[in-house]
């Protein structure tokens, strides 16, 4: 285990946190006063600190700017109803920061540097983490390729970084998604089950094209024939068909949520029927059709639970049931909740306290 000596701190002389209102926090603006930097050279992660938020000096061939070799994670910490900080699932982070790392040539990021890192900038600025109900503190950790080299090669040098910024419960509008027939986010042996960047940058110009069709996000299929449903923006899929709770397999080509992950443990423990398999267009179009796809939604971080009120596909708007029918999609938001403020039993132990 590291030692807390091993993070150097230099405080900020004088915290933002007063020009902050808590009641209307635009989201991914306000970072909290410090941020946490580790350095990569010659084998290992060194030079542990925490410092105030500021920006970054960088070489301008800095292989992170022109190859992309970077990659994040999105998690969040919360106050409990009794005044504790309680981090969600913050290992699977750890984990899955790895799994993107050794995908794209990142030196791994040992679990014990990762938490150790995420407890201290916590402590620190455990001010920023706001305790109205349902607020939280979005915290993002990354790594990027830092030498200062324009050839195409894995870096020899890497900064891992965290920062964080406090987040409003938004509640998350329903949302109208078009089904995405002919661009393709992710392909079978490429990089989609990694938070790697380039990913999103690729996603950006389809997803401009449907948003001027008046939808708010995409509904990717799969790369080859456009058929089975891969995943929605930096979300995963569901669908609650004839009380059955269906969402894609998680293969090579689709990010293994952890929300998705938590939304399936309930479900099973619930005793629903669940089933992770590809699914065809065709037949949650059919479902829509015929009155049996009771609930559609997306699962991500960021709003845990995004209901999808309308699904366009091929020139048709399908229009899903009002909101307050949707039995699971409703219960198993108000139940993460519940489990995120200390209100219910964290029977899974996925609150990490610090
Ligand atoms: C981060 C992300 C998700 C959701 O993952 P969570 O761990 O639940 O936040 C889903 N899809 C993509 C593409 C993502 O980047």
């Amino acid at each position: 285990m590291l030692e807390t000596s091993e993070i150097s701190v230099q405080k900020v002389e004088k915290s933002k946190i007063k020009e902050v209102d808590f009641n209307n926090i635009p989201f991914g603006r306000v970072y909290s006063d410090h941020m946490f930097i580790a350095d990569y050279k010659d084998g290992e992660w060194t030079d542990l600190r925490i410092q105030p938020y500021e920006n970054l000096s960088l070489a301008p061939a800095s292989s992170v700017i022109h190859y992309g070799q970077s990659i994040f994670e999105g998690l969040k910490a919360y106050k409990t109803k009794s005044g504790e900080t309680a981090i969600f699932r913050p290992k699977a982070n750890a984990a899955r920061l790895n799994k993107s790392a050794e995908r794209m040539c990142i030196p791994e990021v040992p679990e014990d540097l990762f938490m150790h890192a995420l407890k201290e900038l916590l402590k620190l600025d455990s001010a920023w983490i706001p305790d109205q109900p349902g607020n939280s503190l979005y915290i993002r950790p990354f790594v990027f390729a830092m030498d200062d080299y324009i050839g195409i090669k894995p870096s020899d040098t890497y900064r891992f970084m965290i920062i964080t910024c406090p987040v409003s419960s938004y509640y998350t509008e329903p949302v109208k998604v078009k089904i995405e027939t002919k661009y393709t986010r992710a392909a079978e042996g490429g990089t989609g089950f990694a938070k790697a960047a380039g990913n999103y940058a690729g996603a950006l110009y389809p997803a401009r094209q449907a948003q001027k069709l008046g939808y708010h996000q995409l509904l990717w299929t799969d790369a080859k024939e456009h058929k089975y449903f891969e995943e929605s923006g930096t979300m995963n899929i569901m669908f609650v068909i004839n009380d059955t709770l269906i969402t894609p397999e998680a293969g090579s080509t689709i990010l293994r949520g952890i929300t998705r992950d938590s939304v399936l443990t309930l479900a099973r423990d619930w005793g629903m029927k669940v089933e992770e398999r590809r699914i065809t267009v065709e037949e949650v179009i059919n479902a829509a059709k015929d009155g049996t796809l009771q609930e559609a939604f997306g699962a991500g971080t960021a709003a845990t639970i995004a209901h999808i009120k309308l699904i366009g596909y091929e020139d048709t708007d399908y229009t899903l049931p009002a909101i307050e029918e949707r039995k699971f999609s409703n219960k198993v938001l108000k139940a993460m909740d519940a489990i995120k403020s200390g209100e219910a039993e964290d029977k899974f132990g996925w609150l990490h306290m610090i």
